[in-house]
């Protein structure tokens, strides 16, 4: 079993989608691996713009659009093993580019033509950088709770309130921004509009100062009554709500594989120090104690992936992805926050060590549990469906 074995080891993909997992791999090495623990160290404020670029320019940022609308036309298996080969560096820039290549991919989904025309090619391009504006300060997993404001006006809609925790704030241009049209509907009142963050009703704050996810650049975007036509109205009340639940699959599947990434990643570091490093006259690989705790490891990370790569089986196919997703999110962020830490136990002080990514992969895991739902929300999920039977 290999340690960083991923979805080209488990899945039959073609020769295309291998392809875009390769050039994952080494947009990985060459822009992600010399500058993720810098970005971090010195709270880098969202990914740099040379490296979105470089993104757009290895053909990855449409790679999942459908060739019908100029995309490289990958399948959903190719974009988790994208995410996956990404995420064995940086977890964070997983996030971040994964955000990146569902943009155009919600123009695709649920924009009209016009729509698509209009932003489009920015968005495959990389010229227009989109953020995702669901969370509130005062509500994330209670997302029917939305208290952003949409207000019909002549000839579209005005929106107020404030947004939280939006990753590519630092660079974005164009907001995906969820708001209530009617509170007295709760989930069926919320809409989802197109706003051009440019405009002088929008305003981002300086960048979160994290400890974890400075190059996600994450902000608050508070919306002073900034009118939206109603040519972008992206989801209509009534459908916006049961849309993002929709989707909500696919993104607990990329975070599962980012957890099996970066897990995997961290095994091949502590199997290579255990072959290396020698205690009481033998090598630690040697002794059987600690080959129990790298085979714990494997076997914990195997479990995972094939959760994972089950959930993108049915979402990409159809099926109860539901379930599927909601287990293999909360089985993979388990598994990862088990097991870096026994990484780190095998490099014994050393995996201390900023020239480890180690502590740097176990603090950004922690980022999986609270995105695309909580693992309490997870659990949640699963439970209810036990109840319906
Ligand atoms: C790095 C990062 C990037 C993000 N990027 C974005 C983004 O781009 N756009 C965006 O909109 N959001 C983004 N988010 C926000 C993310 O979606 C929310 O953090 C998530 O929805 C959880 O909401 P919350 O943090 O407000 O926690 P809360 O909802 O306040 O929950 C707090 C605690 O209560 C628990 N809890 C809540 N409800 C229940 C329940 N019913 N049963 C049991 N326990 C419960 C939760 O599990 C959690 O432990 C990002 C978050 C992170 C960490």
């Amino acid at each position: 079993m290999k340690a960083r074995a991923d979805i080209r080891d488990h899945r039959r993909l073609s020769d295309a989608d291998c392809d875009f997992i390769a050039r994952a791999e080494r947009f990985a090495e060459h822009f992600i691996r010399p500058n993720a623990a810098g970005w971090e160290r010195n709270r880098q404020p969202g990914l740099p713009r040379d490296v979105v670029a470089a993104w757009a320019e290895s053909g990855l940022l449409n790679a999942c659009v459908p060739k019908s609308h100029g995309g490289g036309g990958a399948s959903f298996l190719a974009k988790i093993g994208i995410v996956e080969v990404i995420a064995r560096q940086c977890i964070v820039s997983s996030f971040g580019l994964v955000n990146l290549l569902n943009g155009p991919l919600r123009l695709v989904q649920n924009g009209t033509d016009d729509q698509r025309t209009r932003y489009l090619p920015g968005l495959m391009s990389g010229k227009t950088i989109i953020a995702l504006c669901l969370t509130e300060p005062q509500s994330g997993s209670d997302f029917a709770g939305t208290a952003t404001r949409a207000e019909r006006v002549n000839g579209g809609w005005k929106l107020i309130g404030k947004k939280a925790w939006v990753t590519h704030g630092t660079i974005a241009t164009l907001g995906i921004v969820y708001a209530q049209t009617d509170p007295s509907r709760r989930g069926k009142g919320i809409a989802c509009f197109l706003v051009d963050l440019a405009k002088a009703e929008c305003s981002m704050s300086a960048p979160y100062t994290l400890d974890a996810g400075s190059a996600a650049g994450i902000c608050d975007l508070t919306l002073e009554g900034v009118f939206v036509p109603d040519s972008d109205v992206l989801m209509q009340p009534g459908e916006a709500f049961a849309k993002a639940l929709g989707s909500i699959n696919a993104a607990r599947t990329h975070v599962a594989a980012m957890c099996c990434g970066v897990v995997g990643e961290a095994l091949a570091i502590a199997n290579r120090y255990a072959h290396e490093r020698t205690a009481f006259g033998q090598s630690l690989i040697e002794h059987q104690g600690l080959r129990f705790k790298l085979a714990d490891i494997a076997a914990d990370l195997e479990a995972a992936r094939q959760l994972t790569y089950r959930s993108a089986d049915l979402v990409e196919n159809g099926g109860d992805g539901v379930s599927a997703a909601a287990i293999a999110k909360k089985m993979a962020v388990e598994m990862a926050a088990r097991t870096l830490p026994e990484c780190m136990a095998v490099l014994g002080a050393n995996g201390l060590k900023s020239e480890y990514p180690l502590a740097r992969h176990l603090l950004a895991a922690r980022i999986a549990a609270f995105a695309d739902g909580t693992n309490e929300i997870q659990k949640d999920r699963i439970g209810r469906l036990i109840i319906e039977g």
